[in-house]
């Protein structure tokens, strides 16, 4: 059984094609600057070398057809029949209130899908784009939608609701939904089986760490809270997001820079977090150079991001009252250890110990608390394509 996973943005289509009996990965690539002039494919066949095709692709239907080629070439292939991929799993950004789980594609998916445009402009449509390009490309195959927000459709309406009038919420649906739902869902599921927790009596918090970031805490496997709200805006300072602010804040900037709410709220989206704090990038890693030599803007924004992901895990062990594991994942989560031992450093209060040479490892599942620690911390890498891949074989078998 053969999974093909696809992440579809505006100008962009990931895939990877999952071998589900060892849960392997076959081939994955990335298609760019789809209906923009110098579009290119890139295909990594496992074990093989990367091929890169470079051809005009002015939509997502040639896009997919040309990784279907990808996969089925004799030389940099990985199948040789387009019936040995079972289904196809999407990632689809934004279900409104209307999907908890996982589904598979007909006229009434789309519909909501084109419903929830308005929640999720820039991914809804190209999702739904990447979703009819495969249905065209492969006529039959069974298409499973993977949402975002899936996840997070567990909270409670005490953590959902803005304190807004409630017509807003009536009219609009105008609520916390949540995002990274993929890979919280993921990692906190692994975190429960790799560490040893009791799935009817277990606080866990993932703390997904990336270019984009967010907390969730989950409550034997279902999430109470998150930290990204009706758009991923909300929460913590992220690679170019502000996160948290007042809101007065954008009728200021509207004010004195003569600019509209769009344009404040792109400047919030793409121009804030530790790319505006620091001025230097958007990337941790580029952030952390400067602050090493002595930038003090860069130094700042490290630790105003550090310090607010401190914030949301003592709020949420006190939502939970208590926490079993606390987790760290994606690219800063996962790779960066004095930003995970000077966050757990800072929890002392809850009894975590860090064990220094666990916390140096890379990669790969590891329990980085002493065996004396009260709070089990965690690294588990995310794998946001697999989850989709099983939850969609979960569907289609
Ligand atoms: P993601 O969005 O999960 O791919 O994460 C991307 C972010 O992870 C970028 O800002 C990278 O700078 C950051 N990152 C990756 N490796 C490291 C590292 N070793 N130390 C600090 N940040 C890292």
């Amino acid at each position: 059984m053969k999974i093909l996973v696809i992440n579809c943005g505006s100008s962009s289509l990931k895939y990877q094609l999952i071998d589900m009996q060892n849960e392997s990965v076959l081939a994955k690539g990335l298609c760019e600057r789809i209906g923009i002039e110098g579009s290119k494919l890139t295909h990594k066949p496992t074990g093989k070398d990367e091929y890169v095709v470079t051809t005009d692709m002015p939509n997502h239907e040639v896009a997919v057809k040309l990784v279907l080629d990808a996969l089925l070439d004799k030389t940099h292939g990985v199948i040789e029949n387009v019936d040995e991929i079972t289904a196809v799993g999407h990632r689809v950004l934004h279900a409104g209130a209307k999907y908890s789980a996982s589904i598979v594609v007909n006229d009434d998916v789309k519909a909501v899908i084109k419903e929830c445009f308005d929640l999720g402009p820039l991914h809804n449509p190209a999702n739904l784009t990447g979703i009819e390009a495969c249905e065209a490309a492969m006529p039959g195959k069974k298409q499973v939608a993977v949402f975002d927000t899936a996840f997070h459709q567990t909270m409670p309406e005490k953590a959902f609701m803005y304190a807004i009038p409630y017509e807003y919420y009536e009219k609009y649906n105008i609520r916390k939904y949540g995002f990274h739902g993929t890979s919280h869902a993921f990692v906190s599921n692994e975190a429960i089986s790799f560490g040893k927790l009791d799935p009817n009596n277990s606080k866990v918090i993932v703390c997904h760490l990336g270019n984009g970031g967010s907390l969730s805490a989950v409550v034997n496997g279902k999430c109470v809270d998150t930290s990204m709200g009706l758009t991923p805006l909300e929460g913590l300072i992220m690679g170019t997001r502000s996160g948290d602010i007042d809101p007065a804040v954008v009728q200021f900037i509207a004010n004195k820079e003569n600019k509209s709410v769009d344009e404040v709220l792109n400047i919030l989206n793409k121009k804030s977090g530790i790319l505006g704090m620091s001025g230097v990038s958007s990337d941790f890693r580029d952030v952390g150079k400067a602050a090493a030599e002595g930038n003090h803007k860069a130094e700042v924004a490290l630790e105003a991001f550090k310090y607010r992901v401190i914030k949301y895990i003592g709020s949420y062990v006190a939502a939970m009252n208590g926490v079993d594991a606390i987790v760290f994942t994606a690219g800063v989560g996962e790779n960066d250890k004095n930003m995970r031992a000077e966050i757990c450093e800072s929890l002392s209060y809850l009894g975590i110990k860090i064990d220094a040479e666990a916390n140096s490892h890379r990669g790969e599942e590891v329990v980085i608390s002493t065996p004396d620690s009260k709070v089990k911390v965690m690294v588990i890498p995310t794998n946001e394509e697999l989850r989709i891949a099983r939850e969609t074989l979960a569907l289609v078998k």
